[in-house]
C-alpha cells in the first residue's frame, strides 16, 4: 500500500516513510491510496480476539511494509497491562439501552492521545530502520495540555529518539503540567513557554521551517519530525477503536451484524472522528458521524454549510484539547470526499492561507451533509451534562466526554434517531479536576493535585494511578523560556 500527498497524487511513499516524513513536503498530509475493505467474517474474527490482536490485523491492512509479526509486537507493547489500566485497552461502557461510552482514556496519561502515542513511536523506530535513517529524530511538539505528556511518555527512551516538548506555561491545567514536568527519560525535555498555545505552536512551526537550523542540527546528527495527528501514524491506530467498538457489541450480543451504530466525537483537530470516518469507508457499519464541538464552533458551521471560516472569535474553554480554530485533518476528508481530487484540495487550503475562508464544491457539501452531524456545547452546558450524567448514570465523565454527550443528545432531539450511538470519551475526569469538581455543586479545596483526592473522596471513582503518583514525584524541568528563545532551547537540547 502507498501513501500519497493530499495536494499532489504523484507523490508516493511506502508507510515506514510516510510515518518517517509526518507531513509531506508540499505541505499536504498524507494518506493511503486506497481503503481496505472489511467483511463480515473479518469483524466475527475479531470478535473473540484481544484489544492488541484486533490492532495489529486492523493496522495490518494500511501498513503492508510492516510484518504481522511487528505490528503484533508493537500492539503488545503499546496497550499491555504495565500501560494500559483495563485489558481491554478501549472498554465500552454501556450508559442505557441506546447509548455506550468508549472509554479511551486507560493509558498512562488518561487521555485518548496514548491509543496513537503508545504506537507511534514504534512505528517510527522501525521506520527508521527500514529506511536505512542514520540520523536521531528529534520530535518537537507545541502542546495544549495532553498531547505533549503523551507524546513523551511514548517516546521516552526509545533508541534514535530524542522529544522536546513547549507548552504555554498558564495554558495548561494542574494536573497537565504536573504530569509533563515529572516526566522521566534520557532522551526528553520540556519547556514552558512565557505566553499561550498560539505562540508555542509558532514557535515550533518557525523552527522546522528554518533551513539554516535544520543544516545545523544534520551535522550534529538530526532530524527534526512530528508527533502531531497529522501523521498517518497517529490517525491508523485510532481507527482500530472504532472497528474494536463494533467487535464488542457483536460478541456481547447487543447488536447483530450489519446493524449500524452512530458514533459521536469530540473533536478539536479532526483526527478522532476522521478514524471513524476510515472504519465506515472499510466497512464497519456505522451510521452518523456526529462532531461535537465546544463554543469554539468552526467545525459545526463547516458541516452545516459547507463553508469553512477560520475568522471568528477564539474561546479559552474548560475542553481545551478542542480550542482550535484550524482543523488540520479535515484536508484527509476533503480529499477523500472530492473523489481524491489534489487540485480541489490545493484551491481550499490556498484559499485558507490567504483568505482565511473556503467553500467546498456542492458533491463535497452533499457528502457531508449525508455522513456527519455537527453541534456544539457551551460551557453552561458542558457542566450540566456532567451534573446530569453524574446524577442519572452515577458515572463521572471530563469535560471533552461531556460535550460529545451534550451533542448526541441535541442530535437525537433534532434528528428523531435513536440508533445506538457510542460515544468517545477522551479523558480522564481527574485531569480536569476542578472544572468537573465545580459540575457536580462541589468548591474545589487547594490547588494542583490535591483536588485528585477531593474528586475522589466525594465521588469514589477510582483516581488514575499514575495520576495519584504524581504527589511523589520530582519535578524535573524548571525552564520557562520567552517565544523567541524557542530555537535557542532547542541548539540547547540537541547539543
Ligand atoms: C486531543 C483531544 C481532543 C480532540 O481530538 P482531535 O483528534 O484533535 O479531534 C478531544 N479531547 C481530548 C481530551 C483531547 O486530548
Amino acid at each position: 500500500m502507498k501513501y500519497y500527498s493530499t495536494r499532489d497524487k504523484s507523490v508516493r511513499l511506502d508507510g515506514a516513510e510516510a510515518v518517517k516524513q509526518g507531513l509531506s513536503r508540499d505541505g499536504g498530509l498524507l494518506t493511503p491510496e486506497t481503503i481496505p475493505q472489511i467483511d463480515e467474517a473479518f469483524l466475527r474474527g475479531l470478535a473473540s480476539a484481544s484489544y492488541q490482536e484486533r490492532a495489529a490485523k486492523v493496522m495490518g491492512l494500511f501498513l503492508t511494509d510492516y510484518t504481522e509479526d511487528e505490528l503484533r509486537t508493537f500492539a503488545q507493547n503499546a496497550y499491555g497491562p504495565d500501560k494500559f489500566d483495563h485489558p481491554a485497552a478501549a472498554p465500552l461502557r454501556k450508559v442505557n439501552e441506546n447509548t455506550d461510552c468508549l472509554e479511551l482514556w486507560h493509558g498512562p496519561t488518561s487521555a485518548f492521545k496514548d491509543m496513537a502515542l503508545q504506537m507511534l513511536p514504534q512505528l517510527l523506530s522501525a521506520a527508521l530502520r527500514k529506511t536505512g535513517e542514520d540520523k536521531t529524530a528529534c520530535i518537537l511538539v507545541a502542546t495544549s495540555g495532553d498531547t505533549g505528556k503523551a507524546a513523551m511518555e511514548g517516546f521516552a527512551d526509545v533508541p534514535q529518539t530524542k522529544i522536546m516538548v513547549f507548552y504555554p506555561k498558564d495554558g495548561v491545567s494542574a494536573v497537565q503540567e504536573a504530569q509533563m514536568v515529572t516526566q522521566e527519560g534520557q532522551n526528553v525535555g520540556v519547556c514552558a513557554v512565557r505566553g499561550n498555545f498560539d505562540d508555542a505552536q509558532a514557535g515550533v512551526k518557525r523552527i522546522f521551517s528554518d533551513v539554516e537550523l535544520r543544516e545545523v542540527l544534520a551535522d550534529r546528527g538530526y532530524f527534526l519530525s512530528s508527533a502531531n495527528s497529522i501523521n498517518w501514524g497517529r490517525i491508523l491506530p485510532q481507527v482500530v477503536y472504532y472497528v474494536s467498538a463494533y467487535c464488542d457489541l457483536l460478541r456481547d450480543g447487543r447488536l447483530q451484524y450489519g446493524k449500524k451504530i452512530n458514533v459521536c466525537v469530540p473533536t478539536g483537530n479532526f483526527g478522532n472522528i476522521l478514524a471513524a470516518y476510515y472504519a465506515k469507508r472499510m466497512g464497519v457499519p456505522l451510521g452518523r458521524l456526529i462532531c461535537a464541538s465546544n463554543k469554539n464552533d468552526v467545525l459545526t458551521h463547516f458541516l452545516g454549510t459547507g463553508s469553512y471560516v477560520r475568522n471568528r472569535p477564539f474561546y479559552t474553554t474548560m475542553s481545551p484539547s478542542m480550542d482550535i480554530l484550524v482543523s488540520s485533518n479535515l484536508e484527509r476528508l476533503i480529499f477523500d470526499l472530492s473523489g481524491e481530487d489534489d487540485a480541489e484540495v490545493r484551491r481550499c487550503m490556498e484559499l485558507l492561507n490567504k483568505a482565511g475562508e473556503y467553500e467546498v464544491s456542492p458533491a463535497v457539501k452533499a457528502a457531508l451533509k449525508d455522513l456527519f452531524w455537527g453541534g456544539s456545547c457551551g460551557e453552561a452546558e458542558t457542566s450540566a451534562t456532567i451534573a446530569r450524567y453524574y446524577k442519572d448514570y452515577g458515572y463521572l465523565i471530563d469535560t471533552h466526554t461531556a460535550v460529545a454527550a451534550n451533542v448526541m443528545e441535541q442530535y437525537r432531539q433534532e434528528s428523531g434517531d435513536q440508533t445506538l450511538t457510542v460515544f468517545a470519551s477522551t479523558a480522564s475526569p481527574y485531569k480536569f479536576c476542578d472544572h468537573v469538581l465545580r459540575a457536580i455543586g462541589e468548591t474545589p479545596r487547594g490547588c494542583g493535585t490535591d483536588l485528585l483526592d477531593q474528586l475522589h473522596t466525594v465521588t469514589g471513582a477510582t483516581i488514575p494511578s499514575r495520576l495519584a503518583a504524581l504527589k511523589g514525584k520530582t519535578r524535573r524541568f524548571d525552564q520557562t523560556a520567552e517565544k523567541a528563545e524557542m530555537e535557542r532551547v532547542v541548539q540547547a537540547f540537541l547539543q
